[in-house]
């Protein structure tokens, strides 16, 4: 792989572009339990860890026809109603912090004038309010959301963000824990960057061919902070 982590000089980094569930928050339980009980609560059945853990990173209707590909649009409009109201309410859900290294890193690259977005499955009102509670919202030039685009990994929500920020695809890197956002980045030509703290296994998300691989955003900082060294 030739591309670096670091543009050169001439053409460097200006925008990165996070996905938020599995990448920034650690919210995979919570969504794992919601979707459980969405389907319990509907008298759908009740699918186990792995196989929503497979499909957390797509949008909740396009995962809802993966699990249950006979599913009409009543029930996916049932079940995708059922689910939101259990993650944004329920209080006895698992809770959703930040992954370690969040606040780190973005104000790493912040110092550096490089622009932030995000790129998301999660419903407007799901990512604005994650982004209220996180005090995270003023961070981020651009924002996209799974039910304002076609779901991940249709390149849209990728290319809003940079059209929103003004920056051109070689400039912009994607960071994300599933192999959806990788597949999108492809689509958008945006190098990406794998995180393994999240719903996908390094295997799974090695064979999407990543500009790199970290298990969590600490260490996705060391690699920028000796990229960095290195380009000086
Ligand atoms: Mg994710």
């Amino acid at each position: 792989m030739n591309t670096p982590l670091l543009p050169p000089a001439e053409n460097a980094l200006r925008l990165v572009v996070f996905d938020w569930d599995g990448t920034l928050m650690d919210s995979p339980r919570r969504i794992v339990h919601c979707l459980q009980r969405a389907a319990g609560q509907i008298g759908a059945p009740v699918r186990d860890e792995a196989a929503l853990r497979n499909i957390i990173g797509l949008g909740v209707d396009a995962a809802v026809r993966e699990l249950y590909p006979q599913a009409d649009d009543a029930f996916v409009r049932q079940f995708a109603e059922t689910y939101r109201e259990c993650y944004l309410g329920a209080e006895d859900a698992p809770e959703t912090p930040l992954f370690p290294g969040v606040a780190l890193l973005l104000d790493w690259l912040e110092a550096r004038d490089v622009l932030l977005a995000v790129a998301t499955s999660k419903s407007r009102r799901g990512l604005d309010q994650a982004l209220e509670a996180t005090g995270l919202a003023s961070r981020f030039v651009a924002t996209a959301t799974g039910d304002e685009h076609p779901s991940k990994p249709n390149p849209a929500m990728l290319e809003h963000v940079m059209n929103r920020a003004g920056v051109e695809r070689a400039r912009a890197r994607m960071v994300g824990d599933s192999v959806y956002d990788l597949q999108m980045a492809r689509h958008a030509g945006v190098p990406a960057v794998a995180v393994t703290h999240g719903v996908h296994s390094p295997e799974r998300l090695r064979e999407e061919a990543p500009l790199g691989m970290q298990p969590d955003l600490e260490s996705l900082l060391d690699v920028f902070r000796q990229a960095e060294r290195e380009t000086e």
